[in-house]
C-alpha cells in the first residue's frame, strides 16, 4: 500500500481557511459546533431586504435519511478502486461510490478542481464559473468530505486536470479501476477522453498493484450513469432514436420504465487509503474570483445535507409538494418551487432520491397533479440530458440541433443592457437582477429574459445561454442549452418556439408588481398597477420597443409561429408554455 506525502497545495488547510460567507467558514472552522445555517431575516415579507436562506433550518438532524439508505454487504472486492466525485457530489443513491467500494478493499474518493472550470466560456469569455456557483460549489465539496467522513473515509482534493491527477493517484494506489458518473457534453466527454488516455500509459505491475493480479495491468475507467430520474439502460429505445417531442418521450418513459431504486451504501465504507494530506479546499480568491455576499433574495447553501433538508422542508415540513402545481409558476420567495436544481445540478441530490420521496408523500400523505407534476419536471431535466446524447455539440452551435439559418445581433451595448438588468423593462430587469445577485431566477423568469434577448433584441441567444452558464447555481450544460435553443425557436422541436408578451406576464404573474419592486425598490413608491408599466419620467427609458407592442392586452405569446401547434395539448403537456 502507497503511503503518499502530498506536496502541499496552494490552498488554505481546512482548518484555517477564511470565507466571507459564514456557512462556509462555520464549516471549515468548527467542526462541532458549527451551525450551517446562519440566522438571516425570513419575514415573510418581501421588502426590499428580505433574504431567505435556502433551506431554512440546519440540515443536522439528516442523518435519519441516511440511515434509511443504509444496508450491510460483505464486500468482495480486492486491491484499491478509486472513485472520481464530478457533478455527483453526494453519497446518498451515488453508484459510482458503491461500486467502486464493492470491488476493492480499499477505496479512494478524489476530486480535482479542474482549472479548466474557472477559465471563459467558448464564445463570449465571460466567466466560465461565476463566484456564487465556485462557493456552492465549495460548500457542497466541504459537506460531501463530511459525509464521507461519517462512513469512515475522506475526500482527496487535488488541484489540477484529472487526465493528470488520476493516472498518478492509480499508478501510486496500485488501483485497479477508476469509477466515475458519465457525462454527456463535449468539454466532460474531451476530458474522459484523456483520463482514459492517461490511464492507459501507466502499468502496474504485480508489486505495484494491491490486488491479487499475477501480471501487469493497466487500470480501467469505468463509467456510471447517474444524472437521471429513469436510468439511460431503461430506455426502451436508443438514445439516438429519442422522440423529438417531449410528451412522446414522456408518455413511453411513464409507460414503459420504472425508476430504479436508490443505491443503499453500508454504514462503514473502511478502511481509507494511508493518506497523510487530504488536500485543502481552495478559496474563491484561489480561483481567480472575487467573493460576493447575497445581500437580498435566496441564499441558496451548498451540499448535500442542505439538499436533503431541502427536501424535506418542502415536502414534509412546509407540506408545500400538494400546492406545487398551482404555485410553480411565481418568481418571489423561496416556497413557489421545490429550488432544488442547484443540488441536482451538482449532483448532491438524486433525482430518484426526490422521486421516492415523492412515492413516501404519495402513500403517507396525498397524492395529487401537483405530487405528480414535480416528476413531470424531472422527466424534462432527463429529456435535455437524453438530448445531448442524440444531438452531441449541436446544442451549442447557433443553429441548433435543426440548424436554423438565422440572422442574429451580437450589439453589445443592447447585450450588456440586458445582462445588467437595465434595458427599461422591471420585468426582465427585476430578473436579470435576481440572476446576479444569487445565481438563481424562476423558470418563468428565465423564459422571459430568453424570449426578450432573442426576440425582441434579435441578439445571438449563445451571449444570453453563455451569461446563465456563468451566472446560474443549477448551470446543467444540458438544461441550459436545451432550454435556451427551445426559447430561441432552434430547439429540435419546432413546435417549442414562443414570444412572450412581456406586459401580459407582468399582468398574469406580477399583477401588483411586487417582483418588481422588490429587485428595483425605487418602484414600490408607485401605485401597485404602475410598478411595471413606469413609464420614462419614472424609470430608465426602454432600449428597444416590444416587438409586438406595449400594450398588456396584446398577447403574442400566443401567436405560434409557423408550425407551432398546440391547441391540441392537454394542459399536462404544456411544458414550455407554463402560463
Ligand atoms: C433559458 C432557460 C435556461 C435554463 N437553464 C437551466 C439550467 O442550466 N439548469 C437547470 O437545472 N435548469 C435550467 N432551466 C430549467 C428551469 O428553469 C429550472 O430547472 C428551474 O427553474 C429550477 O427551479 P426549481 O428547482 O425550483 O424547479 P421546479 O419547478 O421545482 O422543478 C423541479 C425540477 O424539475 C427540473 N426542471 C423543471 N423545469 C425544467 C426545465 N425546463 N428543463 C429542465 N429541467 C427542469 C429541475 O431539475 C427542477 O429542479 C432553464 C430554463 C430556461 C427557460
Amino acid at each position: 500500500m502507497a503511503i503518499l506525502h502530498f506536496t502541499p497545495l496552494p490552498f488554505l488547510s481546512l482548518k484555517t481557511s477564511v470565507n466571507t460567507k459564514s456557512t462556509l467558514t462555520s464549516i471549515l472552522t468548527n467542526q462541532t459546533t458549527r451551525n450551517l445555517f446562519p440566522t438571516t431575516n425570513m419575514s415573510a415579507s418581501t421588502s426590499s431586504s428580505t433574504t431567505y436562506q435556502v433551506p431554512e433550518q440546519d440540515g443536522n438532524n439528516m442523518d435519519q435519511t441516511f440511515r434509511r439508505h443504509t444496508f450491510n454487504t460483505k464486500r468482495s472486492g480486492t486491491g484499491t478502486a478509486i472513485v472520481w466525485f464530478r457533478n455527483d457530489l453526494r453519497v446518498l443513491d451515488n453508484e459510482a461510490l458503491f461500486k467502486a467500494w464493492l470491488s476493492s478493499q480499499t477505496l479512494l474518493p478524489v476530486y480535482c478542481v479542474d482549472p479548466r472550470l474557472f477559465a471563459t466560456t467558448y464564445h463570449f469569455g465571460f466567466p466560465k464559473t461565476g463566484a456564487l456557483r465556485a462557493q456552492f460549489l465549495l460548500e457542497c465539496l466541504a459537506d460531501l468530505r463530511k459525509n464521507l467522513m461519517k462512513k469512515g473515509l475522506n475526500l482527496l482534493i487535488k488541484h489540477g486536470k484529472p487526465e493528470d491527477i488520476l493516472p498518478s493517484l492509480a499508478k501510486a494506489f496500485g488501483a485497479h479501476t477508476v469509477y466515475a458518473q458519465k457525462e454527456t457534453c463535449s468539454e466532460e466527454l474531451k476530458v474522459e477522453r484523456l483520463v482514459i488516455r492517461g490511464l492507459q500509459q501507466i502499468v502496474i505491475s504485480p508489486e505495484e498493484s494491491t490486488g491479487a493480479k499475477v501480471s501487469n495491468s493497466v487500470p480501467k475507467l469505468q463509467f456510471i450513469w447517474g444524472t437521471t430520474m429513469y436510468h439511460l439502460d431503461d430506455l426502451p429505445f436508443d438514445a439516438n432514436c429519442l422522440p423529438d417531442v417531449y410528451t412522446q418521450f414522456r408518455k413511453i418513459v411513464e409507460s414503459k420504465c420504472t425508476v430504479r431504486a436508490c443505491i443503499k451504501l453500508p454504514a462503514s465504507l473502511e478502511p481509507p487509503p494511508l493518506i497523510e494530506d487530504w488536500g485543502c479546499l481552495p478559496t474563491l480568491e484561489q480561483l481567480g474570483l472575487c467573493s460576493q455576499n447575497v445581500s437580498k433574495g435566496m441564499n441558496f447553501v451548498g451540499g448535500e445535507t442542505a439538499a436533503l433538508s431541502r427536501v424535506h422542508e418542502y415536502f414534509w415540513k412546509k407540506d408545500l409538494l400538494k400546492v406545487y402545481k398551482e404555485t410553480r409558476n411565481g418568481m418571489l420567495g423561496p416556497d413557489y418551487s421545490t429550488k432544488f436544481s442547484p443540488w441536482l445540478a451538482s449532483g448532491s441530490l438524486s433525482p430518484r432520491f426526490i422521486y421516492e420521496e415523492v412515492k413516501r408523500y404519495e402513500n403517507e400523505r396525498l397524492a395529487n397533479s401537483s405530487t405528480y407534476w414535480v416528476l413531470f419536471e424531472l422527466i424534462w431535466r432527463d429529456y435535455f440530458r437524453f438530448l445531448s446524447v442524440k444531438y452531441g455539440n449541436s446544442l451549442f452551435h447557433i443553429g441548433g440541433p435543426r440548424k436554423v439559418q438565422q440572422n442574429w445581433s451580437q450589439d453589445k451595448k443592447l447585450f450588456e443592457s440586458w445582462r445588467d438588468g437595465c434595458t427599461g423593462y422591471p420585468l426582465i430587469d427585476a430578473n436579470m437582477k435576481e440572476l446576479s445577485s444569487t445565481g438563481f431566477m424562476s423558470n418563468r423568469g428565465r423564459q422571459i429574459v430568453c424570449s426578450f434577448l432573442v426576440r425582441d433584441m434579435g441578439i445571438d441567444w449563445r451571449m444570453g445561454a453563455e451569461w446563465f452558464e456563468t451566472c446560474l447555481l443549477d448551470y446543467d450544460p444540458c438544461s441550459n442549452y436545451g432550454n435556451w435553443t427551445y426559447g430561441s425557436g432552434v430547439g429540435n422541436d419546432p413546435r417549442e418556439d414562443r414570444y412572450f408578451s412581456i406586459p401580459k406576464q407582468a399582468q398574469t404573474y406580477d399583477p401588483e408588481g411586487e417582483y418588481v419592486a422588490y429587485w428595483l425598490p425605487q418602484l414600490r413608491k408607485l401605485p401597485k398597477d404602475k410598478r411595471n408599466i413606469p413609464g420614462n419620467l419614472l424609470y430608465i427609458p426602454q432600449i428597444v420597443p416590444l416587438k409586438f407592442g406595449n400594450a398588456s392586452r396584446h398577447n403574442k405569446e400566443d401567436n405560434k409561429p409557423p408550425g407551432a401547434r398546440r391547441g391540441n395539448d392537454r394542459a399536462s403537456e404544456r411544458r414550455w408554455n407554463r402560463r
